[in-house]
Formats: C-alpha cells, sequence, structure tokens
C-alpha cells in the first residue's frame, strides 16, 4: 500500500520541546532500560560538545546533545535530543528490498530483523543518519530507535517520554502539531517560530520546539519533500562490493546463521523472563 493510501488517523508523535529540556538525560537511561541496551566504553568531551556517549550507536538509540551559548550575559544551555525520527514516509522503509523497515499506523517505524539481509541500503537512505549496523558481531543486525512500539501498541506511551519530566510529550500527530503551534504563538520571543518535524521529510513522528537555530544545535538540514524518491536515485550509483554481506560465508549461509542467532536470543529472553522470582 502506498503511503498516501495509508490511514494515518492513528498515528501518534514525540512533541520535544528543547527549551523545557533540563539535560538530565533520564531519556538516555530509560531507553538502555527499556531495549536492554548494554553500557559501551565512552568518554565526555567528544570535541563536538559536552555530551556522552559521542554519538548514536547500535548500543545508544537516543542521546541528549548538549550546547553553551550567551543569552543577555548569561551563560545558557541548549540541549537536542537525537533518535530515529520515525518519518511519515521513511527513506528507510522504501529502499529496504526485503520490506525489513515499516511504518506502522500507530507512528512507529519498526525493523523486522528476520527478514534483514544485510545490504544496509537503508543506512545509506536514512537523512538523519540514525540505523546503526553491529560491525562488531560475527552475524550483525541493524539497530535503531523502535519508538518503543511494544509499549506504543498496548496504549502506552514509550519509555523515554514516560520518564522525561519536562520536555516530551506523546500522542496524537496533529494534537502535538496544535500543541507546538500554540506554545509558538503564546512564547514568540522563546522559541525558533519553526515546528520541525511538521513538514521536514515529508513529515515525521518526532516534531521539536528549540530556543536556538536548528543547524546550531546540530538537525540535519533535509528537504521538505518526501524522500524516498531521492533515495533510489542515489542508490542506483552504490557500488555492489558495498552491499554484499562481510566474511567468507556465502549469504545464505549468513542468513542462515543470522536467523539462528535470532532464535537464541529470543529463546533466552523468553527463559529470562519466565523465569519465578525470588523473595
Ligand atoms: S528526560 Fe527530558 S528533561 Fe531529561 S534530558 Fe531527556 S528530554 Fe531532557
Ligand atoms: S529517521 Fe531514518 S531510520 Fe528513522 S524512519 Fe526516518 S528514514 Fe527511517
Ligand atoms: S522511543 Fe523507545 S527506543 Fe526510541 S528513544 Fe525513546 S525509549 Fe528509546
Amino acid at each position: 500500500m502506498s503511503a498516501q493510501m495509508k490511514d494515518f488517523s492513528k498515528n501518534k508523535a514525540f512533541l520535544i520541546d528543547m527549551t523545557k529540556c533540563t539535560g538530565c538525560r533520564g531519556c538516555q537511561v530509560a531507553c538502555k532500560q527499556w531495549n536492554q541496551l548494554d553500557a559501551e566504553q565512552t568518554e565526555f568531551f567528544s570535541g563536538e560538545g559536552y555530551q556522552n556517549p559521542p554519538a548514536m550507536s547500535e548500543k545508544t538509540f537516543t542521546r541528549i546533545k548538549f550546547r553553551d551559548y550567551q543569552k543577555n550575559g548569561q551563560n545558557e544551555f541548549a540541549f537536542y535530543k537525537e533518535m530515529c525520527m520515525h518519518c511519515n514516509e521513511p527513506a528507510c522503509a522504501s529502499v529496504c528490498p526485503v520490506g525489513a523497515f515499516h511504518k506502522t499506523e500507530e507512528g512507529p517505524v519498526i525493523y523486522k530483523a528476520e527478514r534483514c539481509i544485510g545490504c544496509r541500503f537503508c543506512m545509506i537512505a536514512c537523512p538523519f543518519g540514525v540505523p546503526k549496523y553491529e560491525w562488531s558481531k560475527a552475524l550483525p543486525l541493524v539497530k535503531k530507535c523502535t519508538g518503543c512500539y511494544s509499549r506504543v501498541k498496548e496504549g502506552m506511551k514509550p519509555a523515554c517520554a514516560t520518564t522525561c519530566p519536562t520536555a516530551i510529550s506523546y500522542g496524537p500527530r496533529d494534537e502535538m502539531i496544535k500543541e507546538a503551534e500554540r506554545r509558538l504563538a503564546a512564547h514568540p520571543n522563546r522559541y525558533i517560530q519553526k515546528v520541525y518535524g511538521k513538514d521536514e521529510a515529508g513529515g515525521t513522528s518526532v516534531i521539536y520546539l528549540t530556543p536556538l537555530p536548528f543547524d546550531e544545535l546540530g538537525f540535519k538540514p533535509v528537504t521538505l519533500r518526501p524522500l524516498p524518491g531521492y533515495t533510489w536515485q542515489a542508490l542506483r550509483l552504490v557500488p555492489a562490493a558495498f552491499l554484499t554481506v562481510g566474511g567468507g560465508l556465502s549469504a545464505i549461509s549468513w542468513i542462515n546463521h543470522r536467523k539462528d542467532r535470532l532464535k537464541k536470543e529470543r529463546e533466552a529472553q523468553a527463559a529470562q523472563t519466565s523465569e519465578p522470582k525470588e523473595d
């Protein structure tokens, strides 16, 4: 079904108001906890700012970027919560030859690991640099923010939105946009007068309000048009060698080995959740 024909009336979105963010990074911790993501070696100063870890990765689906600036002679901090934008017309899904990425009607763009053949088209196509590959593993998967789909489809909010004390609202996308526009009108001096994500890349399920220009906070410049049409033009030029699966394994044996890995991980998870709890 084409994106135009989809029913997005149930589409939910994040409204992330960066003027209300305190930089507590509770969202980063909640994301790690809910998704059972390992900690990773990191350093405080990345050269780019004060954020930690220095970049999103296969073990870090969201992070807060810090930017210091001066306002009325005072030192101030501005923040930017990076994560998957859950695009309405996701470039990652449009280029995946086996349909491993999928925009759900609730909003999150999800990844079905068992379908993935490891071509990494999605990583090249995403205008926000979101999908990451488990390069350190013999049988790697693509990893990214799931939009906490397992929670959202049960009527709950994503873990990061539940934890955030101040900055993240979550609800029907049209209501989040109306609320963002209400805040812009009510506080013209507090915000850059733009709702980022309303139209970017054809519209996204993550929308932002910020106190500083978007490029100064590190937002990527993207076209307002949906990206799937452009991405195929660019991907025609990708050398075939880049897209082959690695190592000495043939593609089919590699995919089968990876299916085994997924099966074992799911069995281990099921065993963990069914273990009786100690008093
Ligand atoms: S939990 Fe909320 S206030 Fe804390 S860093 Fe994340 S977005 Fe900012
Ligand atoms: S931000 Fe990238 S990974 Fe996320 S839905 Fe959009 S194209 Fe896909
Ligand atoms: S929506 Fe879920 S997976 Fe995505 S950043 Fe928030 S907690 Fe992490």
